[in-house]
């Protein structure tokens, strides 16, 4: 993944309100990478352009070597449902409705044959430690394991990037550090993960931080080169 020199300005009828800057860096496959920065900085603004989930209002994205701009909409859709899985602060799991039918949501809109939706679905929730709860509903789940099963649904479709946006937000510290592990078994395993979290304990998971300030790239530092 490359960002170069991206630029968003969102508009509020004519009001235009600039939230990234010139932001250029690359990302590449297997990083597991935090993204750190006050509030208001443009960091999930910067993760949905990453995410395809957002254009930006100028510069070039590439993904997989191709400018985002010369994707079509049925590619872009593709992308999204088979190469990246998103898990967000407030899990946006659907209610009165089982973890395993859940977990199973994003094979609706993949090629993968239905006949295997229900196996890969028990190994996701199986790999993030969740197997005894997959006929529970999130009312009768705690923050961190609703968290893990909303972390089972980014994965079921083995994407090769997952996107986290202040993922243990909600979470007491305990419930936090599981989800980190498994984000770090994510990683461990060849998947990207990008992540946008303030709290500095979570960010030291990573291999490389980036401070985004005021919608610009502050810093970005690697672990092997020096101390974060
Ligand atoms: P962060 O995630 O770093 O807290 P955001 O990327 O969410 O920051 O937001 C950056 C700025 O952009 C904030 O000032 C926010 O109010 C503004 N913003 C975010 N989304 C929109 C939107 N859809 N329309 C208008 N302004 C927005
Ligand atoms: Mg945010």
């Amino acid at each position: 993944m490359k960002l170069s020199q991206i630029t968003k300005t969102y508009y509020t009828g004519e009001v235009p309100t600039p939230v990234l800057h010139d932001v250029s860096l690359e990302i590449n496959k297997g990083e597991f990478v935090s993204i750190m920065g006050p509030s208001g900085a443009g960091k999930s603004t910067l993760l949905h352009i990453l995410g395809f989930l957002d254009n930006q209002t100028s510069g070039n994205y590439f993904f997989d070597g191709k400018q985002m701009i010369d994707y079509s909409e049925d590619e872009i859709a593709q992308v999204r449902n088979e190469k990246l899985g998103f898990v967000f602060q407030s899990f946006n799991l659907l209610p009165r409705t089982s973890v395993l039918e859940n977990v199973k949501l994003p094979l609706f809109y993949s090629q993968t044959a239905r006949s295997k939706w229900k196996d890969l679905a028990l190994r996701a929730i199986e790999s993030v430690g969740l197997s005894h709860r997959i006929n529970h509903d999130q009312m009768q789940l705690s923050g961190g394991e609703r968290q893990r099963a909303a972390i089972a649904r980014a994965l079921v479709n083995s994407p090769s990037v997952i996107f986290a946006d202040e993922p243990t937000g909600n979470l007491d510290s305990k419930s936090g550090a599981d989800v980190m592990k498994i984000f770090q078994q994510l990683n461990d395993n060849g998947h990207t993960v990008i992540l946008i979290t303030h709290e500095m304990d979570i960010a030291k998971h990573a291999n490389r931080l980036i401070h985004i300030v005021d919608g610009r790239v502050d810093s970005d530092k690697t672990k092997d080169l020096s101390n974060f």
